[in-house]
């Protein structure tokens, strides 16, 4: 039987490229959505055309019992969990932090930081040896703001993406005996919607492309690629790391 990924955020971006490849690389898949069935949709077919099983289940990151209910319904169709990526994430728009309104940075960290780890609790009560699991693989998608901070554009956002390295490292300690990984890929600029969402001028990816040392920015694709590796076996020693998929930026 196939072995079952869970894809928060796997109906577009990095989540859907993740999606996709896992399929190509005979996983069976959940991808998990918010608001967009039919591109979740989208990507169950394409799941299902590379010869693997999928299934859409909507749940809000942010919400906590749609979180249990997303590993509950996962659950119901698979009946097994041998890795989650905790992709889902969401920015504010560019602003300093003394301009947020409050409601707008408790759902950023509900939805990028508590959801995620919960999602973590969730997934090694089912993967743990300890749990009787059979192990598996977490890979927590954080970003290259957490080093970098983010100033005068998303502290919020960033100070989200250092809990989620923090939670990676904490983590990969505890359950490490007991057959899970835990690891974290950090991006940068990738060439995805959540750019529109920072209500910067268009051309936002292409302009910061260019200062990154690479001299390009990054694709979904190329986030996809470190992610199922640290998911596979070919990564079996692997824990704790905090990969930068960044162009060296
Ligand atoms: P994206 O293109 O905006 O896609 C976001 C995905 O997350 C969508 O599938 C969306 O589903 C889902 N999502 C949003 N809010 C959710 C919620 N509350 N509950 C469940 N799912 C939710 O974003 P992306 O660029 O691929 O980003 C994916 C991850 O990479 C994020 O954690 C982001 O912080 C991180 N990252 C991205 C970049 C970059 O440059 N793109 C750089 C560093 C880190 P719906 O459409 O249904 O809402």
């Amino acid at each position: 039987m196939a072995k079952v990924m869970l894809v928060t955020g796997g109906s577009r971006g990095i989540g859907a490229a993740t999606a996709r490849l896992a399929a190509r690389e005979g996983w069976d898949v959940v991808v998990n959505y918010n608001s967009n069935s039919r591109a979740a949709d989208a990507v169950v077919a394409d799941v299902e055309a590379a010869g693997q099983r999928a299934v859409a289940i909507q749940a809000d990151s942010g919400k906590p019992n749609d979180v249990i209910r997303l590993f509950a319904e996962a659950d119901a169709a698979f009946g097994r969990l041998d890795a989650f990526v905790n992709n889902a994430g969401i920015v504010n728009p560019i602003g300093r932090l003394d301009s947020r309104d409050p409601a707008d940075l408790e759902r950023l960290v509900a939805v990028n930081l508590t959801g995620a780890i919960l999602g973590c609790a969730e997934a090694v009560r089912r993967m743990s040896t300890s749990h009787g699991g059979q192990g598996g693989s977490i890979v927590n998608v954080s970003s290259v703001a957490s080093r970098l901070g983010g100033p005068g554009s998303y502290v919020d956002y960033a100070a989200s993406k250092g809990g989620l390295d923090s939670l990676t490292v904490g983590l990969a300690q505890e359950v490490a005996g007991e057959g899970i990984r835990v690891n974290a890929v950090r991006p940068g600029i990738i060439n995805t919607d959540i750019h529109d969402d920072l209500g910067d001028e268009p051309g936002r990816v292409e302009r910061l492309g260019k200062t990154v040392p690479a001299g390009r920015h990054g694709t979904a694709d190329e986030v996809a690629e470190t992610i199922v590796w640290l998911c596979s076996d070919a990564a079996s020693y692997v824990s704790m790391s905090l990969m930068e998929v960044s162009g060296a930026r």
